[in-house]
Formats: structure tokens, C-alpha cells, sequence
């Protein structure tokens, strides 16, 4: 008990995360958990402060049994997790079970306001999308049904998929914006509450659907049998559907066929990452809307090191903000320096602070060699063994792809990196030197984590 007590919320709050990380996936932990802290702890009530109302509605819907689970063994069994919104208390929803019960919120209450045409800045990246979305939302049901977004994480398709309601909804369209893990979720409970003709009447009724993250969809055969149903339901009668994933239907694993197939009738369209003008204008838009006035080598700055997504970028330009507002001065270069040196800069994109750069940097150390011999040619015993526990490392303590591996140690091929795993692997059961020389650098990178995915 005492040692509970010497733990700050803040502490307590990041030992939770540890363990929520391995529990949700990638993109729905860093869309839902990474700007999350703990704020207090009394009277077994946890409070948990979130960026926006609409994380604290997702995780109070979604993940409130999961985050108290992980909190019980960490406070007390009786643990109960609050949500709180820039300093205000969210008002929970009742509990799962209940919200059955209760009639569905009018269709468009769930869309995001910020989340408008207006504010939604045009670049070579996302062209095309835009286009498509502005014109199925004046016409919808006219032009491309359905409209299929795809792109990756932070690039805009759940700002897009609301600003086509939003506009659809101010035309008196009757819409419904859900994403596919709630239609799922709703789908589930209507089968368990046996009113499944509730379920197909409510969506048979409305007059455009919106699906967010439809990839969640995939291998859950009776979600994706209704699904199919109320698709072809609405898409016989005009109605207009748009679909947001995080891939194209033709490499969306485990979903169905028919299903494949009816997303390629309409128009396909692609975000790509944004290239620097459109990152500059997107951050100049930002400050513009927070009524900060930042320079613009300020914004040049975040635009040059936050590179992979838009999210990263709102988050760094907030950062440096609130940099300034501590420093009760206005954004200067010195400051954004200093507020993004700690979240890794380029590296924004990946939920961990740890970046290649710093392994290398400890491999090297540690084999008292130069950072340049391991992205370099040398092939001797020492340096390749070092070049293999580097791309080892950075697979396990980064979400770098093979590719990005390969390409921080001096572009190499997918390939080899993989070999190089597999044979780190195989390595560290026979060899305790190995093992050893492993947890030293791990340490080396992340004091606090210690080595827990060696153990
Ligand atoms: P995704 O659903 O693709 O993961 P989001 O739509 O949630 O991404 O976008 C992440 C953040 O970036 C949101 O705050 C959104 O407003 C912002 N954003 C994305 N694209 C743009 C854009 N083109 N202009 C302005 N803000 C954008
Ligand atoms: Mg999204």
C-alpha cells in the first residue's frame, strides 16, 4: 500500500498505459491514449485528463472496463476512472448494458464541429479526396457511390468523413456518422436485445451513411453479413455511403469478397502524407484558428521536424504554444527548439520518444564504435554483430517498418534486416553474453522500461 501512495496519479497513469499499450492496437493507442495523464487519485476515483470531448466520449464508451482493469491491481479494486476535458469533468454515459437500452442519440450528434470543409486545408496530398468529399456532400447519392477514403493514420479521412455530414446534415440530409467498430458494437447488442429489425430500420431509414475505419470491420462475418444488407439497401435507393480505411479494399485483410467488390463500384481516392507547403499551410491555418500569433519561422521550424502526420503536427504546434505560454512570451525559434527536442522531432509519428538515431548511437557505445561504421560497409565480426543488434533494437522498441530500419543503417534491404532479427533472436537463447550485452543497451535507451521484452 505505502508504495501506492508515494506514486504520483501521473506514475500510476503511466504504469497503466504500459500495460494498455500491449492491449489495444497501434493506431487506437496513439489515436486514444497518447496525450492522456493521470490527474489525481482519492476516494478510489482516478481522473484522467484527455485532449477533447470526443476522446473522452470514445474511452468512456469503448475503454472504461480495460482502463480500470489495468488500474485496479495499481489503486484499488473498486477503482473508478473519470475522464476529464481541459479541467471540466465529462459526463460519463451509463453503463454499456444501459446504453442499450436507451434510444439512439439524433443521427448527427456524434459529428466533430471543428471538423468542417472550412478548416480543412487543400493540398497536392489530399486533393482529390477533398474534391470527391465536397462533391458527394452537396450531391450526394449523385455522383460516386460509394466514396471509398483511404490513407494512414492522422491524415485527415475522419475530419473529411465529418465535414461531408456536416454539410449533408445542414442540406437536411438525415445522416448517420458511426464508425465501424460502434456499428459493430450497436450490430452486436441489437442481436443480444433481440430488436436486430430496430437496428435494420433505423439504418434503412436515413439518408446517407458514413463509416469510419471500416478495416475494423474485417473477419467479423455477421457484422460484415449486416453490413452488406444495409449497403445494398441504401445503395439500390441512391443513398450516398462514404467509407474511410486505413488501406484500399483490394489489400483489406479478411474481409469479404462481396464486400471487396461493392466498395469498388463507387470512387477509391487516397490521402497521402502532406509535403512541406502543405504541412506550412496547415500549421499556419492551426495558429490562425488558436488566435496565436506564431512566426513564421516558428511554423517553419514544426513544419520541417514534425514530417509524418497531421496529428504529430497539431500536436507539436501545441506544444510550442503552450512552451510559450508557460514562458509567459510569445513562440520563438528558441522555444520550439527546446519543446520539440524531447519528443524526438522527425520521429513524431511513432508513440515512443525512443528513435533509431539514439540506438545506434547506444549499440555503437556500447561496441566502442563509431556510428558511422555501423551504417557504413565495414563487415567485420564486431561491426556486423553491432549492425544486428541495432536492427534488432530498433524492431523491438520502435514502429519502425523493415524498410525504415534498413534505410537508418545505411540503406539496407528489407531483407536483411529481417535476417538480422531472426538470427538476433535464435542468438540471444544460446549466447548469455549476448543477452547481456542486449539488457545494457536497452537500459542505456530507456532507463525507466528496463528490459522487459527480452525477458
Ligand atoms: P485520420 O482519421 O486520418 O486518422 P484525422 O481526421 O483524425 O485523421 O486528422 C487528425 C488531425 O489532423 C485532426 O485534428 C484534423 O483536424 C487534422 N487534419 C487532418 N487533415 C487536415 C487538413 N487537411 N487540414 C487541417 N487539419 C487537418
Ligand atoms: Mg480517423
Amino acid at each position: 500500500m505505502s508504495s501506492i501512495n508515494r506514486r504520483t496519479p501521473q506514475e500510476i497513469w503511466d504504469i497503466a498505459l504500459g500495460d494498455l499499450q500491449v492491449q489495444v492496437s497501434k493506431p487506437n493507442f496513439r489515436t486514444w491514449f497518447s496525450k492522456t495523464v493521470g490527474i489525481s487519485y482519492q476516494d478510489n476515483q482516478f481522473v484522467i485528463g484527455v485532449p477533447n470531448t470526443f476522446a473522452a466520449e470514445y474511452l468512456e464508451k469503448n475503454q472504461r472496463s480495460l482502463i480500470e482493469k489495468s488500474l485496479v491491481g495499481l489503486t484499488s479494486p473498486q477503482v473508478k476512472v473519470v475522464f476529464r476535458v481541459n479541467g471540466k469533468l465529462h459526463q460519463p454515459l451509463p453503463d454499456k448494458d444501459d446504453t442499450v437500452m436507451t434510444p439512439p442519440p439524433p443521427a448527427f450528434t456524434r459529428l466533430n464541429p471543428n471538423y468542417v470543409f472550412d478548416s480543412f486545408v487543400e493540398g497536392n496530398a489530399n486533393r482529390l479526396a477533398r474534391a470527391a468529399a465536397l462533391s458527394v456532400a452537396q450531391t450526394p447519392g449523385q455522383v460516386y457511390n460509394p466514396l471509398f477514403i483511404y490513407g494512414g493514420a492522422g491524415l485527415g479521412k475522419t475530419h473529411l468523413i465529418h465535414a461531408i455530414g456536416q454539410q449533408a446534415a445542414a442540406n437536411h440530409f438525415n445522416v448517420i456518422c458511426t464508425s465501424a467498430e460502434q456499428f459493430t458494437n450497436e450490430f452486436v447488442a441489437s442481436v443480444r436485445e433481440r430488436n436486430t429489425e430496430d437496428f435494420r430500420n433505423k439504418y434503412r431509414s436515413i439518408g446517407m451513411l458514413l463509416i469510419d475505419d471500416i478495416q475494423f470491420i474485417g473477419g467479423k462475418e455477421q457484422t460484415e453479413e449486416s453490413f452488406f444488407h444495409t449497403f445494398n439497401e441504401l445503395h439500390n435507393t441512391n443513398r450516398q455511403i462514404v467509407i474511410t480505411s486505413d488501406c484500399p479494399p483490394k489489400t483489406m485483410p479478411l474481409l469479404e469478397e462481396r464486400l471487396r467488390s461493392r466498395f469498388e463500384w463507387g470512387l477509391i481516392v487516397d490521402i497521402q502524407p502532406p509535403d512541406y507547403e502543405m504541412r506550412l499551410a496547415i500549421l499556419q491555418s492551426k495558429a490562425r484558428r488558436k488566435g496565436v500569433n506564431v512566426p513564421k519561422e516558428v511554423l517553419e521550424y514544426i513544419a520541417r521536424e514534425a514530417q509524418n502526420n497531421i496529428r504529430a503536427l497539431e500536436g507539436s504546434l501545441n506544444r510550442v504554444c503552450a512552451f510559450a505560454k508557460l514562458l509567459q512570451t510569445t513562440p520563438t525559434l528558441e522555444i520550439a527548439v527546446k519543446a520539440l527536442e524531447d519528443i524526438g522531432g522527425k520521429d513524431t509519428a511513432t508513440p515512443d520518444d525512443v528513435t533509431p538515431t539514439m540506438i545506434i548511437e547506444a549499440v555503437a557505445d556500447s561496441f566502442q564504435l563509431s556510428r558511422d561504421a555501423l551504417v557504413g560497409r565495414e563487415r567485420d565480426k564486431d561491426t556486423a554483430l553491432a549492425r544486428r543488434l541495432a536492427m534488432y533494437l530498433i524492431r523491438q522498441e520502435t514502429n519502425y517498418s523493415l524498410d525504415q530500419i534498413g534505410q537508418a543503417l545505411g540503406n539496407r534491404d528489407a531483407a536483411a534486416v529481417t535476417n538480422a532479427c531472426k538470427k538476433v533472436g535464435n542468438d540471444i537463447n544460446v549466447s548469455p553474453f549476448l543477452k547481456r550485452k542486449l539488457h545494457d543497451i536497452q537500459r542505456h535507451i530507456r532507463p525507466k522500461a528496463g528490459s522487459a521484452s527480452l525477458a
